[in-house]
This record gives structure tokens, sequence and C-alpha cells, in this order.
């Protein structure tokens, strides 16, 4: 039991070992590549879940790097973080998707927002000097926030965010369900869309708790004046259960997976809608 012991605590160091690595390597490149230009966004659409209509898309960012392939923003993104380069990071996905909005007239453009680039001193200037400067309606741009970023200093997002909509830009609460938003948050901030996990449109064919779950969130929204997005909808049955509960907006791979802007726009001239 002792030597088996000793072997397993030397495969989890060394493992631990190349894993501190790799992030060390995607922090360096993470620096070089935001030199070179290798970020770009790619567009994901958001349809109306009756016509399929298309009413707006969400900017998702992505990572070519020439030696290490394409690396997932679920890695890339908390190693901003980390490094602090998300202020960077962030700010060229938001000069990228203001110009994106440009070119898609009539369809609002989402973008991520890490909490600590929306809590840094300036951020809803800045935001507001990108939309000038793209000549883009407020109203166009939803930032996507996650529920994490009530956890530091909830008062001071509640500004934040007040802001921002005082500004008149729409805000999207991503990932709804699976952190720990309470009422009493939703009710402090009226945002304007709840964004519904992908974990619960995974459940909603197979089990029916997790309808009745997604269908008291949609009837909650409704009270309280916010829009409803099912998140990651793959199959034609989870739309129709979708549908079935009223759910206002779907996105997922059914309907059309993240691409780039010249692609999104073939893409749109392409559909009958
Ligand atoms: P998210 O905001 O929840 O974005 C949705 C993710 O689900 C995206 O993954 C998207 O490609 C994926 N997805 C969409 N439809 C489907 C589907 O039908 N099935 C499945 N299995 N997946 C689907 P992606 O692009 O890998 O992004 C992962 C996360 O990285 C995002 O999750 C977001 O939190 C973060 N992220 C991406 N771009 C940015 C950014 O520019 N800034 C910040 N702060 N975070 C970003
Ligand atoms: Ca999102
Ligand atoms: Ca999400
Ligand atoms: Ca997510």
């Amino acid at each position: 039991a002792k030597r088996s012991g000793r072997g397993r605590s030397v495969v989890y160091a060394s493992a631990l070992g190349a894993a501190s690595r790799r992030m060390h390597t995607v922090e360096q490149a993470l620096r070089e590549g935001l030199g070179q230009g290798q970020f770009e966004l790619h567009f994901q659409p958001k349809v109306d879940s009756q016509t399929l209509q298309a009413l707006g898309v969400e900017a998702l960012m992505r990572w070519e790097h020439p030696t290490l392939g394409s690396i997932s923003p679920g890695e890339f993104i908390p190693a901003a973080e980390r490094c602090g380069l998300i202020h960077e990071l962030g700010a060229l996905a938001l000069k990228q998707a203001c110009l994106a909005a440009r070119d898609l007239p009539g369809l609002n453009v989402a973008v991520n927002v890490s909490p600590l680039q929306l809590m840094e001193p300036g951020f809803v200037e800045s935001v507001e000097r990108l939309l000038v400067r793209a000549g883009v309606g407020p109203s166009t741009l939803h930032l996507e926030v996650t529920e994490s970023l009530m956890l530091e200093d909830a008062q001071a997002a509640l500004r934040r965010l007040h802001a921002l909509r005082e500004l008149g830009v729409q805000v999207a609460l991503d990932d709804f369900g699976t952190g720990f938003s309470s009422l009493a948050y939703l009710r402090a901030f009226p945002f304007h869309t709840l964004k519904i996990d992908r974990s619960f449109v995974r459940s909603l064919t197979e089990h029916a708790d997790a309808r009745a779950i997604v269908n008291t969130i949609v009837r909650m929204a409704g009270v309280l004046g916010m829009r409803t997005v099912a998140e990651g909808v793959e199959t034609d049955r989870e739309l129709a259960i979708i549908r079935t509960i009223r759910c206002d907006e779907v996105q997922g791979y059914l309907v059309a997976r993240p691409m780039p802007l010249p692609k999104l726009q073939d893409w749109l001239a392409g559909r009958p809608l």
C-alpha cells in the first residue's frame, strides 16, 4: 500500500508539473499572440425560437497559435485572467465586436465580459468610446456576464451594471442556473436577458424535472421582464421542448456553429428569413 501510495504521488507530481508548464507556455504565448494579431472573433447566431429568424450573434474569441495550434477559450480566458492580459484581450473583443456590429445591421452583438474586465476603472467610458467610434447604437451591444461577478463586491458590481444600463447597453446573465445566483440578485438587477445553461437544455429530453425547472425559469424571467435564451440546443427534440416552454431565443449547433464574420454573412444571406 505504501509503495502504490508513493507511486501515485509521483504520478500526481509529474502531472502537476506538466499542467503548470502548459500554463506557463500558454501565458507566454498569449503575450506574443496579442501583439501578432492571432486572436479573432467568431460569431454564433441567436434566433427566435418560434420563427427561427436571426436576432443577434454571440461573439466568441478564437486563438490559432502558429505552433501550439488552436487553443480553446476555456483554456486561454482563465490564463489571461491569471496573468492580467484579460484587459487587453477583453478590449480587443469589444473593439472587434463593435466593428462587426456595423456590418451586421439589424442584429445585436453579444460579447462575453470577465468580471475583472467589467470592474476595471473606466470600463463604461471605454465601451461608450468604442460604440461612438464604430457608429453603433448602444442597444446593439449586449454584454454577457456570469454570476461570479456578484461574488467579490456585489454592490460595486450592481453599480457598474446600472451604469451600463444607463448607457443603453444590454446586459445578459450567462450560464444561468449553474452558479450562485439568488433570486435576490435577479431582483436587485433586472438583467435584460437570462441565458439558460446548456446543462439544463441537455437534460430536457430525458428528465421531467429539467423541463419543470426550465419552465419555471422562463415564467420567472417573464414576470421580471427579462428575455430568455436557451444555450447549446443541438437536437430537434430539444428545440421542440424549448418552443413548448416558450423560451424566447435559441442558440446552438442545431441552428449554426460559431463562424468567422464573412461566413456568417453568407449564412445570413442564404436563409429564407
Ligand atoms: P459561453 O459564454 O457559455 O459560450 C458558449 C459556448 O458553448 C461556446 O464555447 C460555444 O462555442 C459553445 N456552444 C454553442 N452551441 C453549442 C452546442 O450546441 N453544443 C455545445 N456542446 N457547445 C455549444 P467556446 O467558444 O469554446 O467558449 C467557451 C467559453 O469561453 C464561453 O462560454 C465564455 O465563457 C468564454 N469566452 C469565449 N470568448 C470569450 C471572450 O471574448 N471573452 C471572455 N471573457 N470569455 C470568452
Ligand atoms: Ca456567453
Ligand atoms: Ca453560456
Ligand atoms: Ca459557459
